[in-house]
Formats: structure tokens, C-alpha cells, sequence
């Protein structure tokens, strides 16, 4: 008894603080047993052009834990930004992305296709990071050139100079960026000059209200007017329905992903979907 009245005397986390951090640790363990299992994997969703032909896929990650139920990137991959455990499933995830370059290069129905991976903000502020895409390709031999990076504009909260000159360096071997989830952070407008960015994608939240909430249309508008004055190229994501294509055509947008075209698949699933269009 007298232990336990010790015990509590040192408590410094309320139960509900405590039972958060047990099962973000218990998290972190079973992430990392999953990573040694092969639990993790690689969903493609398709990316379109103005013509509707597909262009590439967005790689996202899909965690199928043994004997659990699957869980969500929102819910493992804040998780894995904060024990660390992103950068081996970056990692991970550029190597695969990057073999499966290299397998559709023989196929000249594949050859072309991009592959999109995101890449934390913690990944970016390694300075191994410029490294491990270079070997990444180099291992892997895929043409580098089909590998875009997609950021978001967290990677802007520290360092700019050090990000942008990373970038700079990526940038050499023919990899593109593309600034992901635009609209939503906290960057100011003038970041979007100094990044060296080659695409920039509007997040779903804008396009998804884009008929019922006048302030969308005219966000997305803005959007693509003033990406296109600085040079760069746009997608839309969260595209749902033809009207909402149409208005992104309208105003501009050429590039374009969401369940209008296809969810995030297997591979194999993807697959079949280039042999049906
Ligand atoms: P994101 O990169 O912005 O990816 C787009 C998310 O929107 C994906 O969710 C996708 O399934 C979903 N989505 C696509 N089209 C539609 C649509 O038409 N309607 C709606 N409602 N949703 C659509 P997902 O796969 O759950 O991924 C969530 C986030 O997790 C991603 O957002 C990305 O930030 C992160 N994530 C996923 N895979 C990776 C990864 O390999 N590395 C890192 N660092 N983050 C990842
Ligand atoms: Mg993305
Ligand atoms: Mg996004
Ligand atoms: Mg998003």
C-alpha cells in the first residue's frame, strides 16, 4: 500500500495523458515489428492529365497490422514523425517506389508513368536525406525523372535554407517536388518563390466545396492563376465529381487525382486499370 501511495505520489501525467502515451509507445512497437514483417504497403492512386489519360500515381502507405485491424495513415504516420520511426518507413517507401519505376520501364505502356511520394518534413531536415534519394535511384536504377517528392508546407517552419539548398541538390538528378496540401499551411505566399518547387497541388478540402462555397472557388481560382504566373504546374486532388472537373478545367488546372478517376489500389489493381483505359 504504502508502494502504492508512492506511486501515485509521482505521477505526473493525468490517466487519460498516461494512456495516450502507452498506446503511442505500443504503437511505436508493433510499427517497428511491422516494418520487419512486411506489413507495410504501397497503394497507387491514379494522376490524370487534361486529356484524361493517366500520368503517374501517388504512392500512399497502407499498414495491414497482423492480427489487428488496419490503421489509417492520419493515425500512424504523426506517430512515426514523432518516435522517428518516419525516416526508415521513408525510407521504405522511396526504395519500393522506386523499384516499381524500374519494373514498368520495360513495358513502353509503363515506361512513362511518374511515381509521387511524400516526404515529411523530418525526413527533409536529415542531412543524409539528399543521399538516400540518390541511392535510392542508383540502387534501384529508376530514371529520376519520374520521381516527384511531394511536401507539404510544414518543411518551412525551420531551416528554409537549408531545405531549399537540399532540394537544389535533389533537384540535379532530375527528381521534381510538388508542394502538397497547398492552401491549408502556414507559409506565406513569398515561400512559394524561394521553394524550388515544379508543381503545386491544391488541397481537397478547397475543391470539395468548390460548387456550395463561393470563397473555395474563388481560393482554387487564385490558385492555379498565380501558380501558373510563377511557373509552376498544378493538380487538384479530392476530385469526386465530373462538375468539379470541369470547373478545375475551366479555370485552368491540367493535372488531376481523386475517386472520380480511382482510389489509392494495390498494384495489381492499378495494373489492370492502364490495360482497361
Ligand atoms: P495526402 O498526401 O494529401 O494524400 C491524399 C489523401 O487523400 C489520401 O489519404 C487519399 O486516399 C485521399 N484521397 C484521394 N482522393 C480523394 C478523394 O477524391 N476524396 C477524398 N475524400 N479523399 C481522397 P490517405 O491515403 O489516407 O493519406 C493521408 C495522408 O497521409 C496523406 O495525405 C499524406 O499526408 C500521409 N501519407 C500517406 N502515405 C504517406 C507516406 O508514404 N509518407 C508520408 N510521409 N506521408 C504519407
Ligand atoms: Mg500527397
Ligand atoms: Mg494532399
Ligand atoms: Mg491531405
Amino acid at each position: 500500500q504504502a508502494k502504492d501511495a508512492g506511486r501515485n505520489a509521482i505521477r505526473f501525467f493525468s490517466p487519460e495523458m498516461q494512456a495516450a502515451i502507452d498506446s503511442r509507445s505500443e504503437m511505436e512497437t508493433t510499427m517497428r515489428n511491422g516494418l520487419l514483417h512486411n506489413e507495410f504497403q504501397l497503394f497507387y492512386q491514379p494522376q490524370i492529365d487534361i486529356d484524361g489519360e493517366i500520368i503517374g500515381a501517388e504512392a500512399l502507405l497502407r499498414w495491414f497490422p497482423r492480427d489487428q485491424e488496419s490503421v489509417l495513415p492520419i493515425q500512424f504516420i504523426p506517430v512515426a514523425e514523432e518516435v522517428g520511426l518516419i525516416i526508415p518507413l521513408g525510407l521504405w517507401v522511396m526504395e519500393t517506389a522506386c523499384a516499381q519505376l524500374k519494373a514498368w520501364e520495360n513495358d513502353p505502356r509503363t515506361r512513362h508513368l511518374k511515381i509521387a511520394v511524400n516526404v515529411s518534413a523530418r525526413q527533409l531536415r536529415q542531412l543524409e536525406f539528399v543521399k538516400q534519394v540518390q541511392d535510392a535511384l542508383e540502387f534501384s536504377g529508376a530514371n529520376p525523372s519520374l520521381l516527384k517528392l511531394e511536401l507539404t508546407e510544414s518543411v518551412l517552419l525551420e531551416d528554409v535554407d537549408d531545405i531549399v539548398e537540399r532540394m537544389q541538390q535533389i533537384k540535379l538528378f532530375g527528381v521534381t517536388f510538388s508542394l502538397d496540401d497547398f492552401g491549408t499551411g502556414f507559409s506565406s505566399l513569398s515561400y512559394l518563390k524561394r521553394l524550388p518547387l515544379d508543381q503545386v497541388k491544391i488541397d481537397q478540402s478547397f475543391v470539395r466545396d468548390i460548387h456550395t462555397d463561393p470563397n473555395d472557388a474563388a481560393i482554387v481560382r487564385a490558385i492555379i492563376a498565380m501558380s501558373h504566373s510563377l511557373g509552376l504546374k498544378v493538380i487538384a486532388e479530392g476530385v469526386e465529381t465530373k462538375s468539379q472537373l470541369n470547373f478545375l478545367k475551366n479555370y485552368g488546372c491540367a493535372h488531376f487525382q481523386g475517386y472520380l478517376f480511382g482510389k489509392p489500389m494495390p498494384i495489381e489493381e492499378f495494373e489492370k486499370l492502364l490495360k482497361r483505359i
